[in-house]
């Protein structure tokens, strides 16, 4: 067995609606490698915190959660590929709503709650490699993997995808509504003190407005390969 140090990762960093899910889910099974939906673990966090009725500015009850939060990930189906357990308990939908989502990014900031998710979220790097997509997997939590790849998109297109993900999970919301959450989310995430939303010094940036998804997951291939082949060689 490989020590961790040596097992690949790819870590694709964005915004919301930047395509990284989609793209990370992609290039995982394109090379066979393990995901990380690190978001996923800030969702179910926020949803254990409401269920508790913890306040998101209590940050020792939400570390507490978090050291001891019981959750699992099992293949799904075609819409829901990734099924998400709390404590046994399929939330997979639950953690999709914009709600959701903005309960993720309050608690997200808490300093004491990304060190506790932090060894966590490590132990997904496994043979034989590992997607990793989220906010700061390439300047904070795999600060070492050998690609790193932060997406990009224009607002109005990347409030359109979510839109229309959205929709296609029976999540109505209306655009000028999602528009404004989406901004206010962003702003949160690049300006919160601790691992702020912004592209590792030695990511390669790529804007995918007007990119369809195929090509993007083509080129992030391409860089995947070119930084694996180089690391690989150095060695
Ligand atoms: O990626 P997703 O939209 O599921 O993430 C939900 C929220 O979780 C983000 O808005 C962000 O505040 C937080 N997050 C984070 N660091 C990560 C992944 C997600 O702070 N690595």
């Amino acid at each position: 067995m490989p020590a961790a140090e040596d097992v690949p990762v790819i870590a694709i960093d964005g915004p919301v609606g930047s395509g990284k899910g989609t793209v990370a889910h992609r290039v995982a099974a394109e090379l066979g490698f393990l995901l990380l939906d690190s978001g996923a673990l800030y969702r179910v966090l926020a949803l254990a915190a409401r269920a508790r009725g913890a306040s998101f500015e209590d940050a020792g009850t939400l570390a507490h959660l978090a050291d001891r939060l019981d959750v699992a990930f099992a293949a799904g189906d075609a819409t829901d590929p990734v099924r998400t357990l709390l404590a046994g308990v399929d939330v997979t939908r639950e953690i999709r709503t914009e709600q959701c989502g903005n309960d993720a990014s309050h608690v997200s900031a808490c300093p004491e709650v990304r060190d506790a998710l932090l060894v966590r979220q490590r132990g997904f790097r496994r043979p034989p490699g590992l997607v990793a997509d989220g906010r700061d997997m390439g300047s904070v939590v795999f600060p070492d993997a050998p690609v790193k790849v932060f997406l990009t998109a224009a607002p109005g297109v990347r409030v359109e995808r979510r839109h229309k993900q959205l929709m296609a999970k029976g999540i109505d919301v209306s655009v000028a509504r999602l528009f404004r959450e989406l901004a206010e989310r962003d702003r949160r995430d690049r300006e919160r003190a601790v691992a702020p939303l912004k592209p590792a010094e030695d990511a390669v940036v790529v804007d995918t407005t007007g990119l369809d998804v195929d090509f993007v997951v083509a080129r992030v291939l391409e860089i995947a390969r070119l930084r694996m082949a180089v690391v690989s060689r150095d060695e």
